[in-house]
């Protein structure tokens, strides 16, 4: 019923007009009817008791007139509408004609008063004029203030007459009008809050367009159809430059140079993907196309420049990737990685006669600069290494810096080996002796391995590592030429290694030892003692001197074992004369490096007076090679040893170069003839007449002959009529030991 009646707001939309103003009419035509229906009960009781029918009638009439206002507010308003306005001027009528009390008639003309505001109402401002200019009428025939012409026939008067009309003029003016027009103002009112809240709502929506619009995530631009551009978004006109803010209302594609043609509608949404160049310079390409409801396009361009460049960033990074995981940054040549893919893709294009070399060349004196001008200076030195390298090298040969200062160079394919080496000793000869780095000469001193592939199957890894091995046998070795790769050197360099670590261990943990063996007068009797070290190693097992003495000698570790064994003679001496046994001379070796160390005799002076051994019963063997060399600080070692008292023989004489000239300016008292001469004794004439001729000339210096390694009666014999002093060998003793030795001197006291 109330929904009827109201027709509530939230259902109107673009015809809410027509339902407020037929919710206006039912409220007027409802209001009426109820409460008309007491007056028109009352008036018809009140006329039929007087017998006046007509009334009864005409409250009907009206009352079927409002039913049928009320039965066409919902299909024809308008007819409604025009009912109610007619029944009014009806209801007017009636009262002015039929109540014969003036006074009373009189408010029939007021109550068409009400019409203009119906009029307007239902149908708008025109009628509502219309009717108030012929509402001056009855006001007029008011305003005459004569008695009113009244249809006498039907004259009656009601006793509540008076009553009736009144209150229809209550009800008309105080509560139906008021009805319908709260109505209307109460839809105004909800429809202005609506308003209110629809323009909120779109404004809301405007601004998040406009952002929308402004952070779409690129630049934006809409525009026309026929392309004129109606907006630009701050990236657009960023992008754009000037031309975008100015080019508001300008053709779109105008913005560009040179304008790619005249626009035509359906071209637009064909740009997609292409690519222009703006008045300033920067390269554009049109992303997206699309269409608004309103037929505009939103065109979605993007900057291609930056993309361009960031393109270009990466790529230049990702250059600086492979250069730093192929190259070396220091010397800017290729590295290892890059070597060993240098070699692979080499290698398999071998022909079968040809000869792959990789030689690597290690900077020995970068050491020294390091330590003497600081690592700086070391790294320009090995830049500078590297560049000469590079000059020097054929222009198809391939360099890389194998690791700290180690250089691998390939060679182009030779035909021989021998070729190889030649090349590259050319090469070494064109090394500079020295390099100048910042004002200082650096020396160049170069260990050079090469490695030879001879066939295809060979890997990178294994020349690589092959060329690993004859650069460190070139490092090990006192030999300055090139060293070429060999598995038994490979071997070799293995057990050295080896016994180097053992013997660092051995010297902590006391695994050496002394024997000593006892040479012989030619009556039989104990000449002397020759000292002669032992290693039994836990790891390596016994280990003989001379596979480890070179060794000890390449490291440097051979001065730690000639002041063990200086210590062990010495100590050896003086429990034997303590004893009470008369202790033979003792021999000890040195090496060729020994004789050469500054503090020589100074620990040997330290050792005897520690054990208060006198000079005499201790005497030493040096080899010829270790007379040569720095001959002035071995001369002034052994005249020093003379002053002292100390003997001193020439080791495996006859197998060194020495001339009788030079061995005459050395202070010796003995020449050990060596053991490969006595073992051909017999068998080798030449070997007999060198034994002969040595003893000669030792006579002629005054020196004592011993013949070492002495193994049979034979030998012995020979040696004896050769005119030889002293004997040494298996023949006679073996090395001998505890308690072998102490039984041995025992019998000579
Ligand atoms: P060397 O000084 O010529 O020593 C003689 C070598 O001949 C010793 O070998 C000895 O055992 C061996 N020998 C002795 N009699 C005979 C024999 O009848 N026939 C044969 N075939 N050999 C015999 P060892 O002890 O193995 O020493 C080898 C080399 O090691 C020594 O040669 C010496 O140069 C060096 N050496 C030994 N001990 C020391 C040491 O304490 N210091 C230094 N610097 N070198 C040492
Ligand atoms: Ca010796
Ligand atoms: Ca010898």
């Amino acid at each position: 019923m109330f929904q009827w009646l109201f027709l509530n707001e939230s259902g109107i939309s673009s015809t809410e007009l027509t339902r407020w103003r037929i919710s206006a009419l039912r409220i007027i035509l409802v209001s009426g009817f109820l409460l008309e229906a007491i007056i028109a009960v009352h008036s018809s009781l009140d006329a039929m008791a007087i017998g006046a029918y007509h009334v009864v009638a005409i409250v009907a009439v009206f009352y079927a007139m409002l039913t049928i206002g009320l039965y066409f507010s919902a299909r024809k308003p308008d007819c409604g509408a025009a009912i109610l306005i007619a029944t009014v001027y009806a209801a007017g009528a009636a009262i002015v004609l039929f109540v014969n009390v003036d006074e009373v008639a009189k408010l029939g003309i007021i109550f068409v008063y009400t019409t203009p505001i119906i009029a307007r109402l239902f149908f708008g401002g025109r009628l509502a004029i219309v009717l108030m200019l012929f509402n001056f009428l009855p006001f007029f025939y008011l305003l005459r203030n004569e008695p009113f012409f009244h249809v006498q026939a039907l004259n009656i008067t009601l006793e509540a007459s008076h009553t009736y009309i009144q209150a229809l003029l209550f009800l008309f003016f105080n509560i139906c009008i008021p009805l319908a027009v709260f109505r209307v103002l109460h839809a105004l009112d909800a429809s202005a809050v609506r308003y209110r809240e629809a323009s909120a709502a779109l404004a809301t929506s405007n601004e998040q367009y406009r952002e929308f619009f402004e952070n779409a995530g690129g630049p934006v631009i809409l525009c026309t159809t026929t392309g004129i551009v109606l907006q630009a978004n701050k990236m657009a006109d960023d992008l754009l430059g000037a031309d975008a803010l100015s080019g508001v209302g300008k053709p779109f594609l105008g913005l560009f140079e040179p304008p790619p043609g005249n626009f035509q509608q359906a071209e637009l949404q064909d740009l997609e993907g292409k690519q222009f160049q703006t008045r300033g310079g920067k390269r554009v390409s049109i992303q997206h196309v699309s269409r608004t409801t309103q037929g505009h396009f939103i065109v979605v361009l993007h900057d291609t420049s930056s993309l361009l460049k960031i393109k270009e960033a990466l790529q230049r990074s990702k250059e600086r990737e492979v250069f730093l995981s192929n190259y070396d940054m220091l010397t800017q040549l290729p590295n290892k990685e890059m070597l060993r893919r240098h070699l692979a893709d080499t290698l398999p294009r071998l022909e079968p006669d040809r000869i792959i070399a990789l030689v690597s060349f290690r900077l020995n004196s970068v050491r020294h600069a390091n330590e003497k001008f600081g690592v700086t200076a070391g790294d320009r030195f090995i830049q500078h290494f590297a560049e000469v390298l590079r000059d020097t090298l054929p222009a198809d040969a391939f360099c890389a810096r194998l690791r700290s200062i180690v250089f691998s160079v390939i060679l182009p394919p030779a035909k021989t080996s021998s070729e190889i080496v030649e090349q590259v000793e050319r090469l070494r000869g064109k090394l500079p002796e020295e390099i100048a780095i910042d004002g200082r000469n650096l020396f160049v001193q170069v260990s050079t391995g090469i490695a030879l592939a001879r066939t295809k199957d060979i890997s990178p890894e294994e020349l690589i590592r092959r060329g690993e091995v004859a650069l460190d046998s070139a490092r090990r070795s006192s030999e300055t030429s090139a060293m070429l790769f060999d598995e038994a050197d490979a071997a070799l360099i293995r057990r050295s290694i080896e016994i180097e670590l053992g013997i660092v261990k051995a010297l902590r943990e006391s695994e050496f030892r002394l024997v000593y063996q006892p040479k012989v007068r030619a009556d039989g009797r104990i000449a002397g003692l020759e000292a002669l070290i032992r290693w039994k190693s836990p790891s390596l097992g016994s280990v003989a001197p001379g596979e480890f003495i070179p060794v000890a000698e390449g490291c440097g570790l051979i001065h730690d074992i000639t002041r063990l064994v200086i210590d062990e003679v010495c100590a050896f001496i003086r429990k034997t004369i303590d004893q009470g046994i008369n202790c033979p001379p003792v021999a000890l070796n040195l090496s060729a490096v020994d004789i050469v160390r500054h503090d020589l005799i100074e620990h040997i002076d330290e050792s005897m007076s520690r054990h208060n051994v006198p000079a005499h019963l201790l005497e030493f063997e040096i080899t010829e090679t270790g007379l040569i060399g720095n001959e002035a600080l071995a001369i002034h070692h052994l005249q020093e040893l003379e002053k002292r008292g100390n003997g001193i023989s020439i080791d495996d004489f006859g197998m060194g170069y020495s001339s009788l000239s030079k061995l005459s300016s050395f202070p010796v008292h003995g020449i050990k003839i060596d053991k490969s001469f006595v073992a051909r004794i017999g068998s080798c004439s030449k070997s007999e007449l060198i034994i002969k001729a040595i003893v000669s000339m030792a006579d002629m210096m005054s020196c004592v002959t011993i013949a070492e390694g002495v193994e049979c009666k034979n030998q012995e014999t020979f040696l004896k009529s050769a005119g030889c002093d002293v004997f040494q060998g298996y023949y006679y003793y073996h090395p001998l030991e505890g308690r072998q030795l102490d039984a041995l001197l025992a019998t000579m006291t």
